[in-house]
């Protein structure tokens, strides 16, 4: 039995990039499961190796927020790891279909998950979960203590080690998750992952943004981090507000000189930053309540 609040499975036997199914081919190819049946294989390479990839999309009053630019991030991923390039149009059509099986009020969220496959078999295995948001969101409004944690690489590895996946979302977030437990036992609520060459990188599950003035200053992508959906779209909309936007290398000594920052992701929006290690950073309320307010209008 699927009850309302339960999270909600769509399987899709995944088309080719290259193919071109009917609307109907479409539609029959993607089928509900049970979210508490054992309908992943444990063959699967997804889930004996983490060999596969993911997006989470934030789903606010039934509209799913950034489609094309979480599936055109789901490609580059698929690239980084020689999976097939998943086909859009499917993909699209699937997560439709689980949006419309959330409740049309409140906040969700869509993770969509393309793996190897069972071993041996050379077909991926697709799969989308649809859920309503447990959060209370006071994180938004009232912030989160980061500490800075070493990811043990310098900036410059997704040119040195591409094998390493830097900047692909990967389904092997154990390491990431592993960041946000010491970050608890050290009394923080989050960590802020840094380069061995001393720089500021990202979140284990979202990214940084930093304003010095009236300057806003992100990580640079090239530094091995995920081009971050939820930054894009608050960059735009910083920009029309008059904001000086930057993609940066950003020493980690530089937030000291910072007037703010944030770390924002697609479910989570933007949470201030209240401190960084042992230094408290002031709560920019304004500029919180206006990013959030933009976030949950899209
Ligand atoms: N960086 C990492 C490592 C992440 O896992 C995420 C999201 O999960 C982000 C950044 C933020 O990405 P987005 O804003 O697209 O959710």
């Amino acid at each position: 039995m699927i009850s309302p609040s339960s999270p909600r499975v769509f399987f899709l036997a995944p088309f080719a990039a290259t193919d071109s199914p009917t609307e109907e081919e479409i539609a029959a190819s993607v089928r509900e499961d049970d979210a508490a049946a054992p309908t992943l294989s444990v063959l699967d390479l997804g889930a004996s190796r983490g060999d596969g990839i993911f997006e989470t999309l934030g789903v606010i009053e039934g509209r799913p927020q950034g489609i094309e630019e979480h599936l055109a991030r789901l490609g580059r991923s698929a690239a980084m790891l020689d999976l097939p390039a998943p086909h859009i149009g499917q993909w699209r059509a699937a997560m439709e279909r689980a949006v419309a099986s959330l409740p049309s009020t409140g906040q969700g969220s869509l993770k969509i998950v393309l793996t190897r496959g069972v071993e041996g078999s050379g077909v991926p295995t697709a799969w989308i979960v649809a859920r309503a948001a447990a959060s209370d969101f006071t994180e938004r409004r009232d912030g989160i203590r980061v500490v800075t944690l070493d990811r043990g690489f310098p900036l410059d590895v997704a040119e040195r080690a591409p094998w390493l996946l830097a900047g692909a979302k990967t389904l092997s977030y154990a390491i990431n998750m592993a960041a946000i437990r010491e970050a608890k036992r050290r009394g923080a609520h989050d960590a802020l992952f840094v380069s061995s060459d001393g720089f500021a990188l990202e979140g284990p599950t979202s990214s940084l943004i930093v304003r010095f003035g009236d300057r806003i200053v992100t990580p640079s992508t090239d530094g091995g981090i995920l081009p971050g959906t939820t930054q894009a779209a608050l960059y735009a909309w910083l920009e029309a507000e008059g904001y000086r936007t930057e993609y940066e290398a950003l020493p980690v000594a530089a937030l000291e000189q910072a007037d703010a920052a944030w770390f924002v992701s697609s479910v989570r929006l933007a949470a201030p930053v209240t401190a960084i290690d042992d230094r408290p950073l002031a709560i920019d309320v304004a500029l919180t309540t206006g990013m959030n307010a933009m976030l949950l209008g899209r």
